[in-house]
């Protein structure tokens, strides 16, 4: 544990002094270079510049965030399992990510600037950093034995675990991301006939403190009737097999087809939670 805890801060200072970095390289571009941001005014007291000035002084009110992805992977390293399967992986998780919250928090002061700690969800990185794991360390077993690695603090999407479970564990975590987090929940079909189910998972969110959460279900629609509704292989209404699948997986509603392949992966793989 020692020596995870010393790898963390090594890699966690890095991305810090990258973070800086890139902020002062960014420091050093004129009001006049970013005509519509500052120049226009919509940059928070960029009013108040001038076009030859330098946008170092309205810059420092953003933030610099520090991601992470795999939170459940690391624990399957540390403990031999994750934080959905055992009570005390779940609370090593909430360790490792208070001490990485601490981190940034003590970054602020150290840099002046708004370090924070951001649940990623990784939409290119959770395939490529398996990749390389997986060069590196070989096939390890609820590792690097899938394409991609789990977003931020989330559960691992092809784990069976009910709803209230899974919003009850991911809850704590979001208070502690202070950059940003979601969480969310698989249903089976569209919940228009069942409120009361979706007014429970609602209500669950939020006294387990989550600050922003998502409730997804599948919807299909067919290209030749305009039929809605879950299909299989071809539309129910009218036969046509030309349908249309839209999912929610990176936070956006979109085509199945989009998706990057680690991605459509992870589609794969996600099991519907059970009420
Ligand atoms: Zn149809």
């Amino acid at each position: 544990m020692e020596t995870f805890y010393q790898e963390l801060e090594k890699v966690m200072t890095l991305a810090a002094r990258q973070l800086y970095h890139r902020y002062r390289i960014q420091a050093r571009l004129k009001v006049k270079d970013m005509p519509f941001l500052m120049g226009q005014g919509l940059y928070l007291d960029s009013e108040n510049l001038k076009s030859d000035d330098y946008i170092a002084q309205v810059i420092k009110h953003g933030t610099l965030s520090i991601g992470f992805i795999g939170l459940a992977e690391a624990l399957i390293c540390l403990t031999g399992q994750h934080h959905g399967e055992d009570p005390s992986a779940q609370r090593l998780g909430l360790e490792i990510v208070s001490f990485m919250r601490k981190m940034t928090d003590n970054f602020c002061d150290e840099y002046d600037l708004n370090y924070t700690l951001l649940a990623t969800p990784a939409e290119g990185l959770s395939g490529r950093f398996v990749t390389i794991d997986r060069r590196r360390f070989g096939v390890i077993s609820g590792v690097t034995d899938r394409e991609y690695y789990t977003n931020s603090f989330h559960v691992p999407v092809h784990y069976e675990i009910s709803t209230f479970d899974k919003i009850r564990i991911e809850g704590p975590y979001h208070r502690l991301t202070n950059a940003g987090h979601i969480s969310y929940v698989e249903l089976q079909s569209p919940p228009i006939h069942n409120l009361e189910a979706y007014e429970a998972i609602l209500r669950q969110m939020a006294i387990s403190d989550m600050g922003y959460a998502g409730i997804n279900f599948p919807i299909d629609e067919c290209l030749s009737c305009f039929h809605h509704g879950i299909m299989e292989d071809e539309c129910p209404s009218c036969g046509s097999t030309q349908i249309r699948r839209i999912r929610r997986i990176t936070g956006y509603l979109s085509t199945v087809d989009r998706f990057n392949d680690a991605k459509q992966a992870e589609l794969r793989d996600r099991v519907k939670h059970q009420m």
